[in-house]
């Protein structure tokens, strides 16, 4: 959840980032407009999540997420 001064994570509560300060962690944003499809038309639904428990969520899933090695462009 972003709020104006910090990023906390939707499951634990636990901020992940204060504005300011120096970003010491990685963090999963998620932004989802639904539409005509979904109960939920016209709604847009937004979230954070620390990096544990998005380990912990993937876990739950029946598939696992796909991962790919990827050279960070500097
Ligand atoms: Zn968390």
């Amino acid at each position: 959840m972003k709020t104006e001064e910090k990023i906390i994570c939707n499951i634990c509560g636990k901020v992940i980032s204060e504005k300011g300060a120096i970003p010491t962690a990685d963090y999963l944003h998620v932004e989802k407009e639904w539409g005509y499809f979904s109960r939920k038309d016209g709604q847009k639904q937004e979230f954070d999540l620390c990096e544990s428990c998005y380990d912990a969520w993937v876990k739950t899933m029946q598939v696992p997420v796909t991962t790919q090695e990827v050279t960070e462009l500097v």
